[in-house]
């Protein structure tokens, strides 16, 4: 009997960035990448006995088999090679036969919740850290050393665990998108002399409600091939969107001979897109992503559905660990998700981008949701995030609020001032009032404020709270170089 396959890699940017190093990161990304090529390539020429693949993109891989058997051989398969070539990340899989009317469906969330389980039942992996009997590797510092390795250009050698070992081996490849970007030029080696003294940031965006669209596709007249094909474009979207992106907001960059790169990838396929770049140009850089790749999606042929994604952006200074950062950035696109949800829920048929972000300092330990509710000037919150990214009936706009802090750029609102607009945030209440008048004088003095929607009056957002975000447009306008 026919059934579906489905198999998680779990948290694969945990896998990705194990550590601050950028040859560790980029290496990740080749490997993973390369993974799920071979799995498509598999498929593609018929290597797979009795499979067909209908989805593979991030971390996720789908397929039909024609029986039980073919299909956890497969999953035994791909556990070992994935072991093979990353070490330590690791996939959760799952099958279900399908049954009558509506099977491929039934099944399809069938084997969602399995993998849920699987997932919670799954201990944690034991922290070996510290144990007396290893030394621990140089790099990740996670995993026991167990081989030395050098690295071009530096004298000394580094006492490394296994994943790294293969990380090191791998660390001249890249990804095919940049070969599409920039040809063969050496441009994206040195990503590392860019953000040495820069705010770094780390967006990332997935599509919305994919589970639940895969399952309302399964439920059309040859649901197998119309799955394959929304995976196939899905990519195509994905990478396209993403090269005419990175052309539109660093083509001033790009027209100086600069020897490094601006951005950094660490995961871009199906509807995953995860990239690091200098703050300044994330806000451009998701507004227009964004755009690209719904734009991509509402080009579909066969009726296949238009996709619309949310956004995180966490933001820190370079020598933030970056693991921690991907954790932000996750919090970040949830909240991005709650916002988008309630929008669909509360706007009719249609589907909603968003995107929420952060700032990090070192000092920040509480959780996002535990900071926000402190964020408040006399009653009010002083953040609207998370935004909305395109059309709709919401007062928080990403667009309107890049607009603003463009415009402040323009009437060269004095640094200091914005600067100030932060203590609103940590001073006790005599500051407040003096903050108070202060911000009156700039309402009074900037009329781009006023002109777009009327920045100085509070609106309430999707929690029913109610809202003046200033502390967003002085955030923004800080990174920008206002
Ligand atoms: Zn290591």
């Amino acid at each position: 009997m026919s059934c579906v396959f489905s198999a998680e890699i779990e948290s694969i940017q945990k896998y990705v960035v194990t550590s601050n190093k950028m040859w560790t990161i980029r290496a990740g990304s080749y490997i993973l990448d390369k993974f799920n090529k071979d799995i498509k390539d598999e498929f593609d020429n018929n290597k797979i006995t009795g499979g067909k693949l209908i989805y593979s993109s991030g971390g996720s891989i789908k397929a039909i088999f024609d029986d039980e058997e073919s299909a956890e051989k497969y999953g035994k398969k791909i556990t070992t090679e994935l072991k093979d070539e990353t070490e330590i990340a690791y996939l959760t899989w799952a099958v279900e036969k399908i049954k009558g009317n509506n099977g491929i469906s039934v099944a399809f969330e069938k084997v969602g919740k399995e993998i849920q389980k699987k997932r919670s039942e799954k201990q944690k992996p034991i922290s070996i850290i510290n144990h007396p009997l290893f030394i621990n590797c140089e790099i990740c510092k996670k995993y026991p050393a167990c081989e030395e390795i050098n690295r071009e250009g530096e004298k000394r050698q580094y006492l490394v665990c296994q994943s790294c070992k293969l990380k090191s081996d791998k660390s001249k490849n890249r990804l095919d998108i940049y070969n599409d970007i920039d040809g063969n030029r050496y441009l994206f080696d040195n990503f590392e002399k860019l953000v040495e003294d820069d705010y770094l940031a780390l967006i990332c965006s997935d599509g919305n409600r994919m589970g639940e669209l895969l399952i309302e596709l399964s439920k059309k007249q040859d649901a197998v091939e119309l799955l394959g094909n929304f995976s196939k474009k899905l990519d195509k979207a994905t990478a396209s969107a993403f090269k005419k992106t990175v052309e539109e907001v660093f083509k001033d960059y790009f027209k100086e001979e600069k020897d490094h790169s601006p951005f950094m990838v660490i995961v871009l396929g199906g509807d995953d897109m995860s990239v690091v770049m200098p703050a300044k140009y994330a806000f451009e850089f998701t507004k227009a992503f964004t755009e690209n790749f719904v734009q991509e999606t509402r080009n579909f042929e066969d009726n296949l559905p238009e996709v619309t994604v949310s956004t995180g952006i966490a933001i820190a200074k370079r020598t933030f660990p970056f693991s921690n950062l991907f954790e932000v950035a996750e919090e970040l696109q949830s909240n991005a998700k709650k916002l988008s949800r309630w929008l669909k829920k509360n706007n009719g048929s249609r589907e909603y981008s968003t995107v929420d972000f952060e700032i990090i300092s070192e000092s920040l330990v509480k959780e996002i949701s535990e900071r926000r509710k402190h964020l408040n000037f006399r009653k009010y919150l002083v953040t609207g995030r998370p935004y909305l990214i395109g059309d709709g009936e919401y007062p928080f706009k990403f667009e309107e609020l890049l607009d603003i802090a463009e415009r402040f750029k323009k009437e060269k609102v004095s640094n200091s001032f914005i600067h100030s607009l932060y203590d609103i945030v940590e001073k006790p209440s005599t500051m407040k009032i003096e903050l108070d008048i202060k911000l009156r004088r700039l309402f009074k003095k900037h009329e781009a404020i006023n002109d777009i929607s009327g920045y100085d009056k509070p609106k309430n957002n999707f929690e029913g709270k109610e809202c003046l975000p200033i502390l967003d447009i002085a955030e923004i306008y800080s990174l920008i170089g206002g």
